[in-house]
């Protein structure tokens, strides 16, 4: 049989998009390499957009029930001492769980839907008609056949290379080491981004007792980790004064922090979420983005089924959805990165911001996608950086 979409990855951008096209009676499979439940490298933090997305999609209660953490803002504790505190307002916040929970739920959903799923069954490559247009997948050594592929498998996305859509290699050499640990004081609903020199500490709680703390080691210093990345992490966390903490699970470590893409549309295949793009996770939009980037993907693909044009051109309107819906959110990464990874300069904004509380939650409630970009431009807000 020929499947409407094939989807190629069921964590949040796969599943969600899935789901929606379940939903709309497109005949749509999931193949996954993993088995479900599984961990996946992240600080685990959705942001009020992101809420608001799992609400659209009819699971929020799901995710709910699960018993989140939740999430009022972010304290930013710059190396020379100074901090700033971000707060949510007007009734948005975020959440934290743990993604092995999440991305269950989100597949679950899918599932629930209508989408098949087929987990443990690794893609390898795409298959084409003589014109290059992709006609499905090779997964686990077979071809199945699928009118549309939807690249959705993540940071190190063999979609997106066999479409040749990656730009250039990765630039921005970080490594991140994640795990849960118990026994972290009370951080009061908010979480905090602590940095050392050039290294950074994100520290989340994320329900049940348990926080998420993520490590992220610049490039340059990524040797000192070498083979020992849970006794690297643990030594961490005693540096940041956390002595009675306990580390629940393996680390789990990940990096680059770029991808970029030139483009997320092909004859008959597009990407979403990580696959289609990546910067540094720091200000916490990827899962917001996996999730609303499959909004745009389902309504584009929908219609190109519809119309019986599963053409690149056919595609363009979602690639154009993308680029206003997130170019300047990643605008605002490129900016962050900058302070984050000069201590002094990050120093300096946090002594600024911590006297001019506004201006941090307009940056947490940018960084959230409460609102636009552009809402920093306000003038009330730029005579509070000059002055
Ligand atoms: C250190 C770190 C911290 C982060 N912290 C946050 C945060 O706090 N908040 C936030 O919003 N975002 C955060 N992010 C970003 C966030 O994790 C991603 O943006 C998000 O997971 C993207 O979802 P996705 O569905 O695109 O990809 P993924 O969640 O990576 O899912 C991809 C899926 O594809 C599958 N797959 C991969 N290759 C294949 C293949 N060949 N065949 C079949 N299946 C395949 C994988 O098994 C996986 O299940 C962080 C990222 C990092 C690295």
């Amino acid at each position: 049989m020929t499947w409407d979409t094939i989807v190629v990855g069921g964590g949040p951008a796969g599943s969600a998009a899935a789901a929606l096209l379940a939903r709309g009676g497109w005949r749509t499979l999931i193949i996954d390499r993993a088995h479900f439940p599984r961990r996946k490298p992240c600080a685990e933090c959705i942001n009020p957009a992101g809420v608001a997305a799992l609400r659209r999609l009819g699971v929020l209660d799901r995710v709910m029930d699960a018993g989140p953490a939740r999430l009022d803002g972010w304290r930013i504790v710059s190396d020379a001492g100074p901090s700033f505190l971000g707060r949510f307002s007007g009734g948005v916040h975020g959440i934290a769980l743990p993604r092995e929970t999440l991305d269950a739920i989100l597949l679950d959903h899918a599932r629930d839907a209508g989408a098949q799923v087929r987990t443990g069954i690794k893609v390898t490559d795409l298959p084409r008609d003589e014109d290059g247009r992709v006609r499905g997948v090779i997964a686990g050594g077979e071809e199945i056949a699928g009118r549309i592929v939807i690249g959705a498998d993540g940071l190190r996305s063999i979609i997106l290379r066999r479409l040749g859509l990656l730009a250039r290699a990765p630039r921005l050499r970080k490594l991140a080491l994640t795990a849960h640990v118990r026994g972290l004081p009370d951080m009061r609903g908010c979480g905090q981004m602590r940095a050392r020199g050039r290294r950074c500490v994100g520290i989340a709680e994320v329900g049940g007792g348990l926080a998420n703390v993520t490590v992220v080691v610049p490039g340059e210093q990524a040797h000192e980790v070498g083979g020992h990345a849970d006794a690297y992490f643990d030594a961490a966390l005693r540096e940041c004064g956390f002595a009675d903490a306990q580390r629940v699970d393996d680390v789990l470590a990940t990096g680059p922090f770029d991808c970029p893409v030139r483009g997320a549309v092909a004859d008959g295949a597009l990407l979403v979420g990580d696959a289609a793009g990546y910067y540094d996770p720091f200000t916490g939009q990827g899962i917001y983005r996996a999730l609303r980037g499959a909004e745009l993907a389902a309504e584009t693909v929908g219609a190109a089924l519809r119309a019986g044009d599963t053409s690149a051109a056919a595609l363009m309107p979602y690639e154009r959805a993308r680029r206003r819906a997130f170019g300047p959110g990643e605008r605002l990464q490129h900016v962050v990165e900058a302070f984050v990874s000069r201590p002094r300069l990050l120093g300096w904004a946090a002594r600024r911001l911590d006297r001019r509380p506004q201006l941090g939650d307009a940056i947490i409630h940018a960084t959230g996608d409460v609102r636009p970009v552009r809402s920093l431009l306000r003038p009330s807000l730029i005579a509070q950086i000059i002055v």
